[in-house]
């Protein structure tokens, strides 16, 4: 029998420490993951950091075992170079480093939101989408159009998922909160709250703010926030999602980043699609967050597509989806 083509990613740019191993084909052999939380506080660099190296080696060893491979098995290294909390992508990145030199394995570094989008095209059957990437710290609609990854509209200022957290934080939810804020919304009702779209981007900062100082000014439930808080800022997104659509003549969204878990606006965005005849998916559950095999299956995209050396050995925490050469679409 040939021997399949497996690729180990790592994965390290925010509250994730992860390890898979796919196969050049996109099936998923192993999927190890170790998740910073605190009842307290947010994502502090230094304590991120602190965890991810507490957990490597391990995370690495057991995604090996659960794979049923060995390091002399892999043929391709691939991790997260880009974008994220330095302090995080650089363990990230060493533990990578370690493996492929002590292997003589090639090293490709690959960008975190792309392999989000790649990932959203491996696990649905959507082929050209306008894609919807709303993680912790990324809120962007995207479509590919003229060899890169364009972006349409944005927040101006957090991502979708850290408004939540600061939300919660805020009435005293802990990190992360978004299944949390979910729970709580089911048994809500409709306030009035500020809603803030621009042209096409978004802004959430502010909705927050007033939000959680309305919580100390006034009696009004947990719940009541929540729902409230959610309807607007799924309104606010599935408003400039349809315009990119409208836009683009595209005829699919992809849903993807840690808050495509939520149910609601997987309901949102679907009524919106049926409106418009367009496909909707959503990323599976499991791989709506931050998760190692995306890094893998990315590595294994731009590895089998390049052209030129595509081996890369930094970290880049600040650079935007809009600037990858895209070479495997
Ligand atoms: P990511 O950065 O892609 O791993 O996504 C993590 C973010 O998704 C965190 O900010 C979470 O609060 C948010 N999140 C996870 N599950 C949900 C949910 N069910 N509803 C809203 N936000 C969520
Ligand atoms: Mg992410």
């Amino acid at each position: 029998m040939a021997k399949k083509f497996l690729c180990l990613g790592i994965e390290s740019t925010a509250h994730t420490f992860g390890a898979s191993v796919v196969s050049g084909d996109g099936e998923v052999l192993s999927d190890i993951r170790e998740m910073f939380t605190t009842e307290e506080g947010g994502l502090k660099l230094d304590e991120v950091a602190e965890h991810h190296k507490k957990v490597a080696e391990h995370v690495v060893e057991r995604a090996l075992k659960d794979a049923g491979v060995e390091i002399e098995d892999l043929e391709l290294i691939s991790f997260s170079r880009a974008p994220g909390l330095a302090p995080s992508l650089l363990v990230g990145m060493n533990a990578a480093k370690e493996i492929a030199k002590d292997g003589g394995i090639p090293l490709v570094g690959v960008n975190h939101c792309v392999a989000h989008l790649s990932s959203g095209l491996l696990f649905t059957k959507a082929k050209n989408p306008v894609f919807v990437f709303t993680s912790g710290a990324n809120t962007q609609i995207i479509a590919f159009e003229g060899r890169k990854f364009r972006v349409f509209g944005e927040t101006l200022d957090v991502g979708l998922g850290n408004a939540f957290d600061k939300f919660g934080r805020g009435i005293g939810l802990g990190f992360p909160c978004g299944p949390k804020i979910e729970v709580l919304a089911k048994k809500g009702s409709y306030v009035e709250l500020p809603y803030s779209v621009k042209g096409m981007d978004l802004a959430f900062s502010g909705i927050v703010s007033h939000v959680v100082r309305l919580s100390k000014q006034k009696k009004i439930s947990k719940q009541d926030l929540c729902y409230s808080i959610q309807e607007n800022f799924f309104s606010m997104l599935t408003e400039v999602s349809e315009r990119a659509l409208a836009h683009t003549g595209k005829k699919e969204i992809v849903l993807i980043g840690g808050v495509a878990a939520n149910k609601r606006l997987c309901e949102m965005m679907g009524i919106m699609c049926k409106e418009r005849e367009c496909m909707f998916y959503s990323v599976p559950l499991k791989y709506s967050g931050d998760n190692a095999v995306m890094i893998a299956w990315q590595g294994i995209l731009e590895k089998k597509s390049a052209t030129k050396n595509v081996e890369r050995w930094d970290i880049n925490p600040r650079e935007r989806i809009d600037l990858v050469e895209v070479e495997w679409m």
